[in-house]
């Protein structure tokens, strides 16, 4: 009973190997940290887990729920309930974020066979939502993501995972570039959003986001690979003696 398991998975972008066999088993309810040195291959798993184009699977298996979903469309699978929270958010000229988001949230309700969610019905659920994220109702009306600052980029990314429910939540350096205080908040709404019935995926080169939020499993990644898995002290460690203290353990 996994949500996700990544079987010996090997992947290449334009004939360059990059990921050399990874394991990964995350259970419901767990929160996993994936952590390493920048190019280690971390933003590379998240894009092949959420089935993002440009990247060549060569040999192994990402299943969810035990079923595989190499064959699902990257929409099938946010469908199904895997959210990737990309590492720059894209721009989308001309759509406003309402209505963004409320097109995500009724493909997502139509697979889980609910009935759509009105104009005005998904403006009752959105505005409960925005509080948690700290987030103010202007941003409903303006593009998606133009002109957004870092910070209320990565609000809506925590603002949509909130209101899509997904089972899987892959977060990817959702902390770069922020100040303290937007750090705190994001972090509040994700450990809100952190239940016995979903899991979360949390990459990050630093520590500091995981002084906020504690993950049950600390993954580091090196050259392709998980290299050393462990417990939040793990990622302490890592602060303290740097990556290339992972080369000599
Ligand atoms: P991380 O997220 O851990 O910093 P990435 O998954 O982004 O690492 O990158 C892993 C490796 O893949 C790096 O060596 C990077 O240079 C390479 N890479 C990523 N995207 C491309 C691309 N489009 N073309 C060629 N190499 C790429
Ligand atoms: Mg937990
Ligand atoms: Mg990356």
């Amino acid at each position: 009973n996994y949500i996700l398991e990544i079987k010996d998975l090997h992947a290449s972008i334009s004939d360059i190997p990059i990921l050399k066999g990874v394991n990964l088993s995350i259970k419901p309810g767990e929160i996993h940290a994936i952590m390493g040195p920048n190019g280690s291959g971390k933003s590379t798993l998240s894009k092949l887990i959420a089935g993002h184009p440009a990247y060549s699977l060569l040999s192994g298996d990402i299943l969810f729920y035990g079923k595989s979903i190499l064959q699902m469309e990257p929409d099938e699978r946010a469908r199904a309930g895997i959210f990737l929270a990309f590492q720059y958010p894209v721009e989308i000229p001309g759509v406003s974020n309402a209505d963004f988001l409320r097109i995500a949230l009724n493909a997502r309700r139509k697979f889980k066979k609910l009935p759509e969610l009105s104009p005005l019905e998904f403006f009752q659920l959105i505005t409960e939502k925005i509080d948690l994220v700290g987030m103010k109702e202007s941003f409903l009306t303006r593009n998606v993501n133009e002109g957004f600052s870092g910070g209320e980029k990565k609000r809506n990314e925590i603002l949509q995972m909130a209101l899509l429910d997904s089972n899987l939540s892959i977060l990817d350096e959702t902390d770069s570039g922020l100040d303290i205080d937007a750090l705190r908040i994001i972090a509040q709404g994700i450990n809100t959003l952190a239940t016995p019935t979903n899991s979360i995926v949390l990459i990050t080169h630093y520590q500091r986001l995981l002084d906020y939020i504690i993950p049950d499993f600390v993954h580091i990644m090196s050259d392709g690979k998980i290299v050393k898995t462990g417990n939040v002290s793990l990622a302490q460690d890592l602060e303290k003696h740097g990556y290339d203290w992972i080369k000599g353990t």
